[in-house]
């Protein structure tokens, strides 16, 4: 697990660790391995930090997690509300780094879209994320922690709603911060833990080949990829990662991406105006996705302050939703949320003092 910042060197915090890393912890400083078990389930199940409260627990293993750990989570700077119902937070960090993290609701769904980095270091020249650059990566506590800090705030807000679903569409790369990404995604999947399942989890990528490669060493979510153009001079237009990991190497690494039954690939396809919305990426694209595994998920351009591109008109959209899928490729289109209020694809730009801007 990589540590980029704790705000307390002494104490370790204790929403750092899956099951397995604090079980091996534990094992190391004399306790049982079946202690990690029991602390899981007054973090996540009873959702009670209040280590005084661990009745089940021994005096002497109380004070040692007293002592060795601290129960630092996130918190909510602001919120604001779509006309469509899409929310987003501010999330503000120990040491007062913010990333921004949305709720998007649909029928019978609740999606929280997560963070993994403040700012991204990808650059994609459609995203205004991709303008800040990175700051630094976020730890396992701040990833759950989003979702901790929400649905804790959604019991007071909605307490009928639940979050059902995971992405990791927010602000930066998750495959940049693997090992971190995958200690919360397993901490997501425990049983013991957050217990959500693997299909309801999706990881995005803008095509970090070696990543990629390693992901058979990651918990078997969903995987989407970022393709934006089946051209490769388009597609480094967009992406510059595309220049070090062209069309070709993103390719072969996917057809390596091991896939339980009936599970595919997503390729989030964001439609731009007069640049990828033309007959030939229509060809290019069936040309170049793997068949059987591959689905397409069309994303109309969302336009932003100072972005230098444009959506397609609907009937454009239509078109070419209709002409992949005639094709036989199995294609939708996402409905677009929350660009009243810059929650959409591409839109996250954690800007603080230009808050009041949005309410
Ligand atoms: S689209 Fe994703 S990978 Fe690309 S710059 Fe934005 S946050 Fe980073």
């Amino acid at each position: 697990m990589r540590l980029d910042y704790m705000s307390d060197l002494s104490k370790k915090n204790i929403y750092d660790f899956s099951r397995e890393t604090l079980k091996n912890l534990l094992i190391t400083d004399g306790f049982k391995a079946f202690n990690a078990q029991q602390i899981f389930s007054w973090l996540y199940q009873k959702n009670e930090p209040n280590v005084e409260s661990w009745t089940n627990i021994s005096k002497n293993l109380r004070s040692y997690i007293q002592e060795s750990f601290s129960f630092e989570l996130p918190t909510v700077i602001w919120d604001g509300q779509s006309k469509d119902g899409t929310r987003k937070f501010l999330i503000k960090f120990s040491d007062s780094k913010t990333v921004e993290t949305v709720l998007i609701p649909a029928k019978n769904r609740l999606t929280i879209c997560i963070s993994s980095q403040v700012g991204c270091a990808i650059g994609c020249t459609f995203c205004h994320t991709g303008t800040m650059g990175l700051t630094r990566h976020l730890r396992p506590s701040e990833v759950t922690g989003q979702y901790i800090v929400l649905s804790e705030w959604l019991k007071n807000i909605e307490p009928d709603s639940r979050i059902t679903n995971i992405v990791y569409m927010g602000q930066g790369e998750p495959l940049h911060n693997f090992d971190n990404m995958k200690e919360a995604t397993e901490i997501f999947l425990d049983d013991y833990g957050l217990g959500l399942g693997q299909r309801r989890i999706t990881l995005s990528t803008s095509g970090m080949v070696p990543q990629i490669k390693k992901l058979n060493d990651f918990p078997p979510v969903n995987i989407a990829i970022s393709l934006h153009a089946a051209h490769d001079d388009i597609r480094s237009e967009l992406m510059p990662i595309n220049k070090v990991y062209d069309l070709n190497r993103l390719l072969s690494a996917i057809k390596e991406i091991p896939l339980k039954a009936h599970r595919w690939v997503t390729f989030e396809y964001l439609l731009i105006k007069n640049l990828n919305d033309r007959i030939e990426d229509i060809d290019a694209l069936v040309d170049l996705l793997p068949p059987k595994i591959s689905k397409v998920n069309l994303i109309p351009f969302n336009e932003y302050p100072e972005s230098n591109f444009k959506k397609p008109s609907h009937s454009h959209i239509l078109w070419f939703h209709n002409e992949l899928n005639k094709r036989g490729i199995i294609t939708t289109i996402r409905t677009t949320k929350g660009t009243d209020i810059l929650a959409a694809c591409g839109q996250l730009k954690s800007e603080y003092e230009k808050l009041n801007l949005w309410n």
